[in-house]
Parts: C-alpha cells; sequence; structure tokens
C-alpha cells in the first residue's frame, strides 16, 4: 500500500514569518530562493515532485514597504504573479491536496463602505494605488486557490494578515515596514535628535505581532477549509502618531518626531477578525504596547548599528 506523505513543506521559510514559524513547527520543511527559485515552473515543478509533501504552507513573496512598493511596481508584479501561480498549478499537478497560502489585507479595496472591512469585499474596488501591483497579485492568488478548489475539489484557502511586526523583522533602510523602521530610527537617535517619519501620522494601522500569526498558522492549516480569504488582524488599531509615541516613550530618549507629509498611504484598512474568532478557539492578541517593547528590546540585542 502506498504510503501518504506527511510532509508539510513551506515556502518562504529564510523570511520574517517564515522564520519566526520554525521556532514553533521544527518539524515542518522550509524552503528559501536558495533551495528553489519558485518563478521557475520547472525548478518548482521538481521540487514538489521530489519532496512530495501532503500540505503547503505559501509565504514565499516578494514583500516590502511602501516606498519599495512605489518605486518597483514590475518587479513585485513578475515575482509575485510567477511564484503563485507556480506554486499552485504544480501544487495541484504533483496532487498535493492542501495548500495555505498567505495574502495580505494590503489586497483589500482602498474604499469600502465601512471599517473594518469583511473577506466579503476582498473584490469590491482597486486596492490602493501604493501597492497596487503587490495587491493584485494577492487577488490573483486568491483567484487560483478558487479557481482550483471550484474545478479540482483542491482544499486551496487563504489567509490575509493585517501589517506585520516582531522580532526578526526586515529591519532594511530601503525596503522595511512601517515599525520595524520606526525600532530603527528610533534605536539610532540620540537626545535631542528630531526623528523624521513618512507621511502625517494620522493613518490608523492594526499591527499583528508575528509569533500570533505563527501560533494560528496551524489551526488554520487544520481548519480553514473554505474559498473565503480569512483576515487575520488584532483589533487594536492606532495611528502612526500613537505607535510612535508609545516607542518612544518606552525608549526612554529626548527625541521629538516629525512628519515628513509624503506617502501617507490608505487612511485606514482595518479588517474583520470575526471570521477568526469562529475558526481558533482562544483568542488572545499580543498587545501593540507589549509586541513594540519586546521588538524594540530584540532589536537592541540582536542588530543595533
Ligand atoms: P520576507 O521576509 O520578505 O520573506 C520572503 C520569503 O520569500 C523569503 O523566504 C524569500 O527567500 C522567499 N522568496 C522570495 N522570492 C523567492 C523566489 N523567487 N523563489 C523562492 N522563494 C522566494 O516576507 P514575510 O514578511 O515573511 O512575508 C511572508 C508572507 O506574509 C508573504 O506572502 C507576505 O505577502 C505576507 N504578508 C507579510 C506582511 C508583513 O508585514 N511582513 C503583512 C501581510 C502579509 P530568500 O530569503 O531566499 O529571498
Amino acid at each position: 500500500m502506498k504510503k501518504e506523505s506527511q510532509k508539510i513543506l513551506v515556502t518562504g521559510g529564510s523570511g520574517f514569518v517564515g522564520k519566526t514559524l520554525q521556532k514553533t513547527q521544527p518539524t515542518w520543511e522550509y524552503i528559501s530562493s536558495s533551495d528553489c527559485d519558485l518563478t521557475d515552473p520547472k525548478m518548482t515543478k521538481e521540487l514538489f515532485s521530489d519532496l512530495k509533501p501532503c500540505a503547503i504552507v505559501h509565504l514565499a513573496a516578494r514583500v516590502g514597504g511602501i516606498k519599495d512598493n512605489v518605486e518597483n511596481q514590475a518587479d513585485f508584479y513578475y515575482a509575485n504573479t510567477m511564484m503563485n501561480t507556480n506554486v499552485i498549478h504544480q501544487a495541484h499537478c504533483s496532487g498535493v491536496e492542501r495548500v495555505l497560502s498567505s495574502l495580505s489585507t494590503c489586497a483589500f479595496p482602498d474604499i469600502v463602505p465601512s471599517f473594518p472591512f469583511t473577506e466579503e469585499e476582498f473584490f469590491n474596488g482597486p486596492p490602493t494605488i501604493t501597492n497596487f501591483a503587490y495587491g493584485m497579485t494577492k487577488r490573483m492568488l486568491q483567484v487560483s486557490s478558487m479557481a482550483y478548489r471550484k474545478q479540482y475539489g483542491r482544499n486551496y484557502s487563504t489567509f490575509c494578515p493585517s501589517n506585520l511586526y516582531g522580532p526578526g523583522d526586515n529591519f532594511n533602510k530601503e525596503s522595511s515596514h512601517f515599525v520595524a523602521a520606526l525600532v530603527r530610527k528610533i534605536a539610532s537617535a540620540k537626545d535631542g535628535d528630531v526623528v523624521e517619519l513618512w507621511g502625517t501620522g494620522k493613518p490608523l494601522r492594526q499591527q499583528l505581532y508575528v509569533d500570533y500569526l505563527c501560533d494560528i498558522i496551524p489551526i488554520l492549516l487544520k481548519n480553514h477549509n473554505s474559498y473565503m480569504p480569512i483576515v487575520v488582524a488584532p483589533n487594536e488599531n492606532y495611528s502612526i502618531l500613537e505607535m510612535a509615541m508609545f516607542l518612544m516613550k518606552h525608549s526612554g530618549k529626548d527625541i521629538t518626531i516629525s512628519f515628513n507629509g509624503k506617502l501617507d498611504g490608505q487612511f485606514r484598512k482595518d479588517g474583520c477578525n470575526r471570521r477568526l474568532t469562529e475558526i481558533i478557539e482562544s483568542f488572545e492578541f499580543t498587545k501593540f504596547k507589549d509586541g513594540i517593547k519586546k521588538t524594540y528590546n530584540w532589536y537592541l540585542e540582536n542588530i543595533n548599528e
């Protein structure tokens, strides 16, 4: 009798989420672009035929902050379209029954009738212009998951995390997201400095602590068998200014925050976590005030340049 594979393969294993997931799921198999370039269909096919996973958690993506997204739309479009298409199609061709893929709340429409938005509104209007290409590739990942589910009965489903942050984030000057950039800037500031941040400070953002997402990925892998994407976002929705003030206070430094007024992005983009709460049993999000302290302290101990 043919032995069923128990192997769970994670793409994007060297990334922020992938590395955090390895801490709680060390027996799963993790790959990066150096193991396989997922933009290449032949390599992707060979990888899946060799490894024969029973399930895939698809995290690999070209990811970046607002500036990176605005300046490199074509690169975001190409890399994500190719990776997502290859992963879904080659998983199907290799007989993989289960694929759980990460989208992003960035893929939701820029304009919705009211906040927080719900999963039903996913396709109702274009994503914001500042991450249009990235957002649309995530929508196509949703479309492909639905298509293989509908035509071939595959259990391919998706989840949409809000902005993520935490220890191990990408703190790179050019491509970091807001929280990581804030941590880097405040960590390197000296008393008396003015720390300049992008935008006006007014937009509201849900920030999800990465460990929390990694704790629920196994639950989603097991229980999220639906054609609907599922929003993974906390209840808290702070302004950029409020978040900056939390960290400034925690740092104990005598610094001033200023905003450059450029590239604010969407004013708000908070998603509703009601469907998530129906799937997961315990529901205790890491509070931003606690998560940002842990992230800042981790940065000081591990990276501070
Ligand atoms: P990340 O740190 O930028 O990691 C990206 C991962 O994708 C890396 O492992 C990278 O491998 C891999 N990858 C990139 N190009 C590849 C290619 N051509 N072939 C194979 N692998 C490739 O991303 P992350 O922050 O962990 O994000 C994980 C997932 O969460 C993504 O799907 C992202 O869209 C989603 N998400 C992230 C956030 C956030 O705030 N970070 C928010 C919402 C949703 P190498 O290291 O070898 O390049």
